[in-house]
């Protein structure tokens, strides 16, 4: 759960969640679509999935915090 190399960030805005920079094809800002219920899901460590809509790569998301994502490979 701490690998640096296993984290992204992300900002929060209002009930959206946005990626300063998609980490596989760099396209920014990235609005992530995940649910509510994933995300306080993601922060107990209950495992979800996000797609990104710029270039469908997919993170498979072990946890989450209030700054960071974990994804379970790297993702810099
Ligand atoms: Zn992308």
């Amino acid at each position: 759960m701490d690998d640096f190399h296993h984290t992204w960030p992300y900002e929060r805005v209002m009930n959206d969640l946005y990626f300063e920079e998609c980490p596989f094809c760099h396209a920014s800002p990235v609005m992530i679509s995940i649910k509510k219920e994933a995300i306080k899901g993601a922060f107990e460590g209950i495992k979800t999935e996000i797609i990104m809509p710029c270039c469908h790569e997919k993170i498979a998301v072990t946890g989450m915090d209030n700054d960071y994502i974990w994804a379970d490979r790297p993702l810099r």
